[in-house]
């Protein structure tokens, strides 16, 4: 990403091939090869890094691509099958997972045939041994969901994704799969049809390297940023931009290139051509400011400094299953205006990129799920018992503090009692969240039981610590907790504190005494700080 620029704009809390295929079948060498040896391929590791001159690998590129369907759908493998001659064989595997290679397998009929007609994904469980025999070691039943990979309505391949029994993949893990699978079509497209190309070769090897740049990258940042430069890879392009537009998600991103990402900015504002494309484009728009062919509308924000005469640029949507997440933008002059087959290239590549960036966001909000309790949006244990590990060591390296606040709801049975679990969640949350708006940004807020939380606060000495807890207390306390429109409970909570390295001095005590505090708060009294 040299030369790249880029601002959050906000992240909280929690992917018809384009004009595409005609385009381009680009990669005349890949052709050279036949689909024997290309089947016969391991998928290669990752090389770490060094792009010398290596033309990209078809298959470390499927293989990376099914590595990412599996984590976007929790399952334990991917394995891609191509229809050869007499039947279906392995073409790539995820680099867990064992397939057998080099044979062919008759799958005309079952759950493969009936995904094959239905052109459509299909989830299965449990699906028997005998209906995936292309799997080594595949003993037991097991639940798989089978999406065909195919260009214009004509599937050529089947992504295969598979599981524990009793697990069945749901809607949402086959929408990502589904991504997976285009993302993959598109590739065949590029490595497979290179007969229907014009020739240009160089430019066909710059696609390819550039969407394995792109499927280097886990971030969605690092997504935009590579495949902004690989736009500048393909067009004469004086600055570029991206976009990342994921609400869903709850993610937003701006990243540029050629030019500063714009002070302030933090979402698409309506009149923009960016904003228009993500909205109501779904196909890549093109202005020409010499042929006249657009208003005095900014491209990405107002006040920019794009010129409006004698300006090109080209605004691609980024598709995601259900909405668009992003749009990817490049700017010229029209002294060097971006031409037809460029421009069907680029917006091959932001198909591409789309289908990357939704993976990308589906594994991002995958990973912050395993570390978050689902109540209130807090850490989970887990994550505070790495947590505090870490800042420990770093106390211990730095010569600093680290201070503990554990905080427990007071007589909080009786509010389950008395009004029922789901007021005592919602109690839980709000709770939660004031705890959340007494501390720092820095600091760790953790559910650390059912009604106890617990915040690490890195660098903090005790008197501090025993001042943000005192602060947690009269937020919680301040006013009271509204459970429906017409109920309203007083709630109060007990809070112990505990610093490193004094009063304790290791890790294992530090918790055990923040835990005493707490105990000597409940017993004089309750809606108090003590310090351990
Ligand atoms: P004390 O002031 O001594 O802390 O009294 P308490 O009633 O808060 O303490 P106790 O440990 O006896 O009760 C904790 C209660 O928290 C019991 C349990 O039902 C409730 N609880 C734990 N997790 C949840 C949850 O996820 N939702 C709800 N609604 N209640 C929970
Ligand atoms: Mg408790
Ligand atoms: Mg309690």
């Amino acid at each position: 990403m040299e030369g790249m620029n880029f601002i959050w704009l906000a992240v909280s809390g929690a992917a018809g091939l384009a004009a595409g295929l005609g385009l381009c079948a680009i990669w005349v060498a890949a052709r050279k090869r036949s689909s024997q040896t290309r089947e016969k391929e391991a998928p290669e590791r990752e090389p770490g890094g060094g792009e010398g001159h290596r033309p990209p690998s078809e298959a470390s590129m499927m293989a990376q691509i099914l590595s990412l369907a599996k984590s976007a759908t929790a399952a334990r493998g991917a394995v891609l099958l191509r229809k050869a001659q007499e039947g279906w064989a392995v073409v790539a595997t995820d680099a867990a997972t064992r397939a057998r290679r080099g044979r062919e397998f008759a799958l005309k009929e079952g759950l493969l045939g009936l995904a094959l007609e239905s052109n459509k994904e299909l989830a299965a469980d449990p699906v028997q041994p005998g209906a995936i025999p292309f799997l080594e070691g595949a003993s037991e039943p097991l639940a798989v969901l089978f999406v065909p990979v195919g260009l214009r309505g004509e599937a050529r391949g089947m992504l295969v994704l598979f599981r524990h029994t009793g697990s069945p993949f749901e809607a949402k893990e086959q929408a990502a799969a589904s991504k997976a699978a285009f993302y993959l079509a598109g590739l065949e497209s590029l490595f497979v049809h290179a007969e229907r190309l014009d020739g240009a070769q160089a430019r066909q090897e710059r696609v390819a390297a550039g969407l394995e740049r792109m499927l280097r990258q886990a971030d969605p940042v690092e997504i935009a940023g590579s495949a902004l430069d690989a736009l500048f890879d393909l067009l004469p392009a004086r600055a570029g931009f991206a976009v990342i537009h994921a609400t869903r998600a709850q993610y937003h991103a701006l990243v540029t290139k050629g030019f500063a990402a714009p002070q302030g900015f933090d979402r698409l504002e309506r009149a923009t051509w960016a904003y228009w494309v993500l909205t109501k484009g779904g196909e890549p728009l093109y202005l020409d400011g010499a042929a006249g062919r657009e208003t005095a509308m900014p491209l990405l924000c107002s006040g920019e400094e794009f010129p409006q005469d004698k300006r090109v640029a080209l605004v691609m949507p980024l598709k995601g299953t259900a909405e668009a997440i992003g749009v990817i933008g490049a700017v010229g002059t029209s002294d060097c205006p971006f031409g037809e087959q460029d421009r069907a290239v680029a917006a091959f590549f932001a198909s591409q990129t789309g289908a990357l960036m939704e993976l990308a966001l589906l594994n991002r909000m995958n990973a912050e799920m395993a570390l978050k309790d689902s109540l209130t949006g807090l850490f989970n244990r887990r994550h505070f018992d790495e947590q505090i590990r870490m800042e420990l060591r770093r106390a211990q390296r730095e010569g600093t503090f680290v201070s503990l606040v554990i905080a427990d709801i007071d007589h909080f049975k009786q509010v389950n009692d008395l009004y029922g679990h789901p007021a005592g969640d919602s109690i839980l949350r709000e709770v939660a969240s004031r705890l959340r708006s007494a501390v720092r940004d820095v600091d760790a807020v953790c559910r650390y039981g059912g009604e106890e939380f617990a915040v690490i606060l890195p660098a903090c000495p005790i008197e501090e610590a025993v001042r943000v807890a005192e602060r947690v207390r009269q937020r919680v306390g301040s006013s009271p907790h509204a459970i429906d429109p017409s109920t309203k409970l007083e709630v109060t909570v007990s809070l112990g504190v505990s610093a490193f390295p004094k009063p304790v001095d290791n890790g294992l005590q530090l918790v055990r005494a923040a835990d005493a505090a707490l105990y000597t708060a409940k017993n004089s009294g309750r809606n108090r700080v003590c310090a351990g």
